[in-house]
């Protein structure tokens, strides 16, 4: 099962939050699709990555084709699934900002928020978080070309110790993947977790000014496909608050 949102833009994985068609527990995993090469963004939860391939599959996109897979933070529903996915496609290049690199890599089950996660049932008790090697550091503002587009990293600690956003520009349109840093109406995700901050949010969703959004494209909720910067510039100005922000 999959679901095309654009050309060459498809969701492959989403679990019971979202559109339910892999295990409960992944976020949405996207894949990106263009002429010569693919990209994918985040993992899943690693419950039944076989799935998440099989979605892949049933695009019709080569996965030999997917060069990179952008990491939006480390949390257990995005990261988990890395492992796997690399061990299926040992060629693709595993892209996590440095400090969710190391947790990926060796992160503790009170880093990666799981202790508490599993405490409030969102994890099954026996969830071991499959830890995997991260290939590439991204840095803020660092650019890719793949897909036929430009990918530019956006790094806004908040949700999690540094989380990255990833802004897809096909020249007529541009998408924001915002992973759990912003949803829609400017709604944020602080977390009661290990790396979750007030001030990460104040201090670097600035960044996010007058990036000409079209398509916001979280990783879980609702997305929207048109006027996407309304929705940032909306959280931009909630944060200029003194009171909280609204919270997913
Ligand atoms: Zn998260």
């Amino acid at each position: 099962m999959y679901i095309r949102l654009d050309k060459g833009i498809y969701m492959v994985g989403g679990g019971a939050g979202g559109p339910g068609i892999s295990n409960y527990k992944d976020c949405n995993v996207y894949l990106v699709e263009g002429e010569k090469d693919a990209f994918l963004i985040d993992g899943g939860s690693g419950l039944d990555t076989g799935w998440i391939l099989q979605n892949i599959l049933e695009t019709g996109c080569d996965q030999k084709k997917i060069r990179y897979l952008f990491l939006t933070h480390a949390h257990g529903d995005h990261g988990g699934g890395v492992k796997d996915l690399k061990a299926a496609m040992p060629w693709i290049t595993i892209v996590a900002s440095s400090g969710e690199k190391r947790l990926l890599e060796q992160g503790s089950e009170e880093e990666l928020g799981l202790v508490a996660a599993k405490k409030k049932g969102a994890y099954p008790k026996d969830y071991v978080y499959p830890h995997c090697r991260v290939d590439l550091t991204a840095e803020d503002e660092q650019c890719f070309f793949a897909a036929d587009g430009k990918i530019t990293v956006v790094l806004v600690p908040g949700h999690s110790v540094e989380s990255a956003l990833y802004l897809l520009d096909k020249g007529e349109k541009r998408y924001l993947f915002s992973g759990d840093s912003i949803y829609l109406n400017g709604v944020l995700s602080l977390i009661n977790c290990y790396g979750s901050t007030m001030e990460g949010y104040r201090n670097n969703i600035h960044k996010l000014a007058g990036r000409g959004i079209d398509a916001l494209i979280p990783s879980h909720y609702r997305l929207i496909m048109t006027d996407g910067q309304k929705h940032v510039d909306k959280a931009i100005e909630l944060l200029s608050y003194s009171s909280l922000p609204p919270m997913m």
